[in-house]
């Protein structure tokens, strides 16, 4: 089981943490920033530094084989890492920082076209939402426009949570046809950008939509008779 820290703070970038397992280049912490790939999001990079000043690049993030555990991928199986040594873990903010925004600006333009979302994957140089759009009409002008109101409307962005069974009476805060959230503890972490957008998530996220800057829907994609791809990148050019 690895502390998931990233969720209590997702602006932390760097923390002291203990080996808890090491196998070849994977290793597990007994807590994490880094962000393990899954909904959309990928895996945080960075560094992880020992008391000896060795810094080896921590080059991927992914969910372990047991429920809760979280394994760092290193670009060697020659650290010289052994269960129990306490070592600094550092993300590659300026990657995690761009996918924040990224990750926040698809929760705004899924508020602004009210159908199902059929995929989607967040990446720092663009990503991409699906949409089961139907007869739904949209032009990217308009909803580059929509999306930079709503980041210059600074828009708080807090983490919520609500009961299981809530969320079993509410099934229209699932946005995702395919994909529904993590049950079993009880509680489901839900994303509130407020006055825009509330569902369950589990990505890291920005704490106001300003901080996005610009963003720009660059492409409508055909994908079969009623799905649209939406191509999203961040622009300075609003
Ligand atoms: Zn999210």
């Amino acid at each position: 089981m690895t502390k998931s820290v990233f969720y209590e703070d997702a602006y932390l970038t760097r923390i002291d943490a203990t080996v808890t397992a090491v196998d070849g280049e994977l290793i597990e912490f007994d807590r994490t920033i880094f962000y393990p790939m899954g909904g959309g999001q990928p895996g945080d990079t960075g560094f992880v530094t020992g008391n000896d000043g060795a810094k080896h690049r921590i080059i991927d993030t992914r969910k372990g084989g047991t429920p809760g555990s979280i394994v760092h991928q290193l670009d060697t199986t020659e650290h010289g890492i052994g269960v129990g040594d306490p070592l600094t873990l550092e993300i590659d903010w300026d990657r995690r920082y761009l996918l924040m925004k990224m990750h926040t600006g698809m929760h705004l333009l899924g508020s602004l076209i009210p159908v199902g979302v059929t995929g989607g994957a967040v990446g720092e140089d663009k990503s991409r939402l699906d949409f089961d759009l139907g007869e739904h009409q949209v032009d990217k002008e308009s909803l580059t426009r929509e999306l930079n109101r709503l980041v210059e409307e600074a828009h708080d962005v807090v983490i919520e949570s609500i009961e299981e069974a809530e969320l079993d009476t509410n099934p229209d805060l699932v946005r995702t046809m395919s994909v529904q959230p993590p049950r079993g503890a009880g509680t489901i972490r839900m994303v509130r950008i407020r006055d825009v957008d509330y569902q369950p998530c589990g990505g890291t996220h920005l704490r106001n939509t300003r901080e996005i800057g610009a963003m720009r829907v660059a492409k409508i994609e055909n994908k079969g008779r009623r799905n649209r791809r939406f191509h999203l990148v961040l622009s300075d050019e609003a």
